[in-house]
């Protein structure tokens, strides 16, 4: 019985495809979730969807993100606006005491978002005017902008061309004596080579911070990230793996880091191992970037999820990276040997044109779109943007550095970072909440990229 469904099914999508088609067959059937097949078949005899055909997909059956689930999630959050406790009190403590427990780090500090988690870490690592700070290129505008909001250099380090992070082997030739910390970004929630980077800090005497705003439960050796460096900060945004709106967090293993983001945080009021070193009154400049309950109620009910969701992101996405195998010039995102797991905070590959016969990646990304399967081409050449110009040239930085060294020029021939130029001309990307729809529904993207594959000449052609 069994037997005669599989040869049904190989007979269908052969038959209905030619082209590729006939090489999904045989992954679909190893992987023995085939329930999709006939209705895959179907879409790929098709005309392409954004040539008239029928789409491959539904755009509204993917996974809305955030998630609710009124009857779980709302009671806590209830409690605490029907209290009128709404600035930071218990809840947050709450919240702060399961997160660093989640991620195995002895404190955390909740802040109102992950950029200033960034901003407030490398100013209480001592990061400022005149220090650089070594960063990857490929990454969210924050990561970058928390340095210069510290008055600080950022000096990008080439991405490692299959995993996108921040390559261990091009860190040392970018170390100078103004450097300070090392801040990796995990992208895409894929864990970086933490264990060379901690090395190579180790040997320079510098400090890391760990951008883990994308890699929430993400893991090395089963030891979460964010626990590897000085400090880690995550992010609890919209479209965050654990999402509250907006919302960050400050982790680390130093009491007297935390406790000094707690009071950079509270209008430098002293907190922990600062009272008493103290009298009364502020002992330090700070500002307000406080968490509120609300925030972290709503927090607590999504960490309740989290675990379970980053086990199915991470099962979808190695049930796509099978499909996609079968697919000429596509090539998803590596890991490192030692990453236990993923975040999956975005699902990237790169994009050869040249496999797809000329086939643009934004008409490529176009197709997808148009068969219901959303995507994006990912980020820009950070290195290059023009907010870097604008900073060397304000007043602050024209006091604190010399005209030789806010030179633009030399800055973009120094910070040329080549292979992230040709990734961000290559990536694919797909978001988390794809990778939470059933099993089966990952065959739907590989439907979709299959058919624009096979109508490659004709997508060329077309859309011109
Ligand atoms: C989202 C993100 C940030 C910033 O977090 P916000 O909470 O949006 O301020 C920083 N770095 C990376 C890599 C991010 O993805």
């Amino acid at each position: 019985m069994a037997e005669k469904k599989h040869s049904r099914r190989d007979f269908i999508i052969k038959n209905a495809t030619g082209g590729i088609g006939a090489l999904l067959a045989p992954t679909l059937l190893a992987a023995g979730g085939a329930s999709a097949a006939p209705a895959i078949a179907e879409t790929l005899s098709s005309k392409p969807a954004i040539l008239g055909g029928s789409p491959a997909w539904s755009e509204s059956r993917w996974p809305k993100w955030p998630r609710w689930v009124p009857e779980t999630d709302e009671p806590k959050v209830l409690d605490v606006l029907r209290s009128g406790v709404w600035s930071r009190a218990g809840v947050v403590t709450e919240f702060e005491k399961e997160w660093a427990g989640a991620i195995g780090t002895k404190r955390c500090l909740a802040v109102v978002n992950g950029t200033n988690a960034l901003v407030v870490a490398l100013s209480q690592m001592g990061v400022g005017a005149g220090d650089e700070v070594l960063v990857p290129p490929y990454t969210f505008i924050s990561t970058v902008t928390a340095v210069l909001s510290n008055n600080a250099v950022p000096v990008f380090v080439d991405i490692d061309p299959a995993t996108y992070q921040m390559d261990p082997a091009k860190i040392e030739a970018k170390i100078t004596p103004r450097t300070k910390v090392i801040l990796p970004v995990h992208i895409m929630g894929l864990p970086v080579d933490m264990k060379r980077i901690n090395a190579i800090a180790k040997k320079h005497k510098l400090l890391v911070l760990e951008d883990a705003c994308q890699a929430h439960f993400a893991e090395i050796d089963g030891k979460r990230v964010g626990s590897f460096g000085d400090a880690g900060c995550f992010s609890f945004q919209n479209s965050k793996n654990l999402p509250i709106g907006e919302g960050g967090a400050i982790v680390s293993n130093n009491d007297q880091l935390i406790d000094k983001c707690f009071s950079y945080t509270n209008l430098g009021n002293p907190y922990g191992t600062a009272i008493g070193s103290v009298g009364t009154g502020s002992f330090m400049q700070g500002t307000k970037l406080r968490f509120s309950e609300y925030q972290a109620a709503v927090g607590l009910a999504m960490l309740k999820r989290l675990d379970q969701e980053t086990t199915i992101r991470n099962e979808n996405a190695a049930y796509l990276s099978q499909l996609l195998k079968d697919i000429p010039g596509l090539v998803p995102q590596k890991t490192y040997p030692d990453a236990t797991r993923s975040a999956f905070h975005l699902y990237a590959m790169r994009y050869n044109a040249d496999a797809f016969r000329g086939l643009k990646r934004d008409d490529f990304l176009k197709s997808l779109r148009a068969e219901g399967v959303p995507c994006s081409s990912g980020y820009t050449r950070l290195n290059v943007q023009p907010f870097l110009a604008q900073t060397f040239g304000t007043q602050t930085y024209r006091k604190i550095y010399s005209k030789k060294e806010l030179d633009i020029a030399t800055y973009n021939k120094n910070n040329h970072c080549p292979e992230n130029d040709k990734l961000c001309s290559e990536a694919v990307w797909f978001t988390q909440n794809m990778l939470l729809a059933e099993r089966s529904d990952m065959e739907f993207i590989a439907a979709a990229i299959k058919k624009t594959y096979n109508n490659a000449d004709q997508l060329k052609a077309s859309l011109k």
